[in-house]
């Protein structure tokens, strides 16, 4: 409920801006677009009719409220708005017809356009299609087919997802005991560093804050590290959007490695 009034502050901020400058006449909102025939259909945040300088064409703008602008458009963003550019070619067949994803971070009040989206005739076939069969799922007259996107790591679902299912595959017998003994040995780590903590309590306790002594069979010290500094990033990248990208540096990617039981 807060994140659709979150989208809905930012489509109304977005329509004072654009009657500021003077185009209100150009556009309308939450147009609602409809296949002719199939029971598809779409609403528009903002349906321009002629460009700034009253040229005319059609320009779809898709408004998205989020907390971080991201580098690259979501694909369901651009899904979504190849959905309504397909949904009004049909409608309109002749004429210039685009599109761009406007992402509003409203705490940072920084904006970012993503530009230079067309119909694009296969990818709104097969939206249609997706469409279709999920009306059919509703209905119960077909089995879901899945569909991979960012938002799996959130699904839960994901456990018995058909498109998470690993091949299956023939290890050689040793890489089998390896990855066995990986597993065995990442449980004890595991095990190893809860028990650590209560023990670390333990001798805190006795301790304190500071502490030095040798004992028949022990060297044990306990001593401050004084509290440092740190960069927050998200509040640097909040406080000032345009500093952000010029401070970033590549973190070299690395490879990893997955190893757990799956008998029960
Ligand atoms: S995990 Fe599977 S069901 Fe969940 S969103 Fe991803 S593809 Fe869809």
């Amino acid at each position: 409920m807060m994140r659709f009034s979150r989208g809905h502050v930012a489509e109304i901020l977005l329509d004072n801006m654009f009657t500021a400058a003077g185009v209100k006449h150009l556009y309308d909102t939450q147009v609602e677009v409809v296949h002719p025939d199939h029971p598809l259909k779409a609403h528009i945040d903002f349906l321009f009719y002629a460009d700034f300088d009253g040229k005319p064409q059609l320009h779809v703008i898709e408004v998205k409220s989020v907390s971080t602008i991201p580098d690259e458009p979501y694909s369901t963003w651009i899904d979504q708005l190849n959905f309504q550019l397909g949904l009004l070619r049909l409608k309109y067949p002749v004429g210039k017809l685009g599109g761009s994803i406007l992402a509003i971070d409203l705490n940072a009040g920084a904006v970012h356009q993503f530009n230079g989206f067309e119909y694009n005739e296969t990818l709104f076939n097969y939206l249609c299609n997706r469409g279709l069969n999920m009306l059919e799922c509703l209905a119960g007259t077909e089995e879901p087919s899945t569909s991979t996107s960012f938002l799996c790591s959130y699904c839960s679902y994901r456990p018995d997802c058909p498109a998470m299912a690993l091949p299956e595959v023939e290890l050689p017998p040793e890489i089998e005991a390896m990855a066995n003994k990986f597993i065995e040995l990442n449980d004890i780590r595991y095990e190893a560093d809860r028990r650590m903590r209560g023990i670390r309590e333990g001798l805190l306790e006795f301790t304190g804050p500071t502490f030095k002594g040798r004992s028949e069979t022990i060297d044990l010290v306990v001593s401050s590290v004084a509290p440092s500094m740190i960069v927050d990033s998200k509040l640097l990248k909040k406080q000032y959007p345009d500093v952000y990208p010029e401070v970033l540096k590549e973190r070299a990617g690395y490879t990893k490695l997955e190893c757990k039981s799956n008998c029960c």
